[in-house]
């Protein structure tokens, strides 16, 4: 009995050992699946910004990056151990710098800046290397450090970029000299390029902020042009897989911007680089980066993150095969012309020119001149009159306002938006020789901002 109860509780223990073993073993499978979706998962747009969110080293606005802002950066690269080297030198004799990364087959290669006042892809493209670098235990990350070899030339007009200017230091548009090629940046890049021969090419920009996605006020955030190249040389496959990885990007970054991609309009330019490397063999995807009202430039840079790594990923994985070039195609284009920084609606306008006073209402639409974050920025009057179906991104009811433009004259297209606000029940009179002193505005916006804040009124 004992040894029959001692087999028969063996048996048993034996029994559950197994029934143990197996369910640890369908634990651990599933546990091991679930590692392997949490990796897949990983590449998630959510995620690839909280990877950003958590790890950029990028901390300053992008528009106050200069040379030697972009060294330190590179030189935090160099201490996590990437190849980053000197292949060159612009006109003024600052160094221009390559970035390489993994050891695929696949070549992609990435340039930004060489408009100087274009600066949010550099900042994105020094956090995409630190997060490649730092996340190699992940599998996708593994796996695309196996697949590609990615190069960038980050900042490549660093004379432009020094004083915040699209072109460089022979006041050449480096992006309109890639069939000339006067200015050492370009034939650094051409360079570059052919002794390479990348199989992507990513052209990073910045457009106008007030550029809009057609037939709505929004701002383009972000938008994208697959640079077709011209049709005799035309690299069809390429382009179709650059329709799907920048369809891949569109899905990702509606995530956090839906309404505010658009698709960039360009004719093909032979002078310009986004044309001539896909005529060269290597097509082009343009990312130019707007602005999104309420949202600073390292959100951009964020979102510049999101897409390089989702477009790397898609090409990686083979995702971008189950991209449709649809999303691209009916991406609706560029607008321009319906958005401005400030309308002041129903104004009423103290035109004094010279002999002359008259009062005008109208609406007054001002942009501001792009400049790096917190410089003074210059407001210039685009228009006056009913401007009913044009936006503001900051609007303004004046109507209880006499609006004194502070330089003084008649309003019109081009005066510098400084202006004087006086409540309309107040006796002014607009001729005194120090206005400003002897009464005081209710209201000042000067520098695209309210000085004093209009007031509000009963
Ligand atoms: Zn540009």
């Amino acid at each position: 009995m004992r040894s029959s109860h001692r087999v028969f509780v063996q048996s048993s223990e034996n029994r559950y050992h197994l029934v143990f073993m197996k369910t640890s073993l369908i634990i651990l499978l599933t546990l091991a699946g679930l590692f392997v979706q949490t990796n897949v998962r990983a590449q998630k747009p959510k995620d690839l910004a909280d990877f950003w969110e958590k790890q950029h080293i990028s901390k300053m606005f992008p528009s106050n990056v200069r040379h030697r802002d972009l060294k330190n950066y590179l030189e935090q690269l160099r201490k996590l151990e990437i190849k980053v080297e000197e292949v060159g030198r612009s006109y003024g004799n600052r160094e221009i710098y390559q970035i390489e990364w993994g050891k695929g087959a696949t070549r992609v290669f990435l340039w930004s800046q060489m408009h100087g006042d274009e600066p949010t892809a550099t900042s994105a493209l020094i956090d995409m290397f630190a997060f490649l670098q730092k996340n190699r235990d992940k599998d996708w990350v593994k796996r695309m450090e196996e697949t590609l070899t990615i190069r960038a030339v980050p900042m490549l007009n660093p004379d432009g970029a020094e004083i915040f200017q699209r072109r460089n230091l022979q006041n050449i548009d480096i992006n309109r000299d890639a069939s000339n090629l006067q200015s050492p940046e370009a034939q650094l890049l051409k360079r570059l390029r052919d002794a390479w021969q990348p199989h992507i090419g990513f052209n990073l920009h910045n457009q106008n902020n007030l550029t809009t996605v057609s037939g709505t006020t929004n701002q383009a955030a972000i938008s994208f042009l697959v640079v077709e190249g011209q049709p005799e040389l035309r690299n069809e496959e390429g382009n179709e897989r650059n329709k799907r990885l920048t369809a891949a990007m569109i899905v990702a970054l509606q995530n956090f911007i839906p309404g505010s991609i658009g698709r960039y309009v360009d004719a093909y330019n032979p002078l310009a680089f986004g044309d001539k490397f896909s005529d060269w063999g290597t097509p082009v995807i343009l990312i130019e980066t707007g602005a999104l009202y309420g949202k600073d430039e390292l959100f951009l840079v964020k979102m510049n993150f999101v897409a390089f790594l989702t477009a790397l990923n898609a090409l990686v994985d083979g995702s971008e095969k189950s991209f449709s070039t649809f999303n691209y195609d009916v991406l609706p284009k560029n607008g321009a012309g319906n958005l401005f920084n400030y309308i002041f609606r129903r104004a009423n306008i103290v035109n004094n020119s010279g002999e002359i006073l008259e009062i005008q209402v109208a609406d007054i639409a001002l942009n501001a001149m792009r400049r790096p974050a917190g410089e003074f920025v210059i407001t210039t009057v685009q228009t006056t009159g009913s401007l009913v179906s044009f936006r503001g991104l900051e609007e303004y009811d004046t109507s209880g306002f006499y609006l004194f433009p502070k330089f003084g004259g008649a309003l019109r297209a081009g005066t510098i938006g400084e202006f004087l606000f006086y409540k309309k029940d107040r006796q002014i009179d607009w001729k005194a020789l120090d206005l400003e002193k002897q009464f005081p505005p209710d209201a000042i916006f000067s520098g695209g901002k309210w000085i004093k804040p209009l007031p509000k009124l009963n």
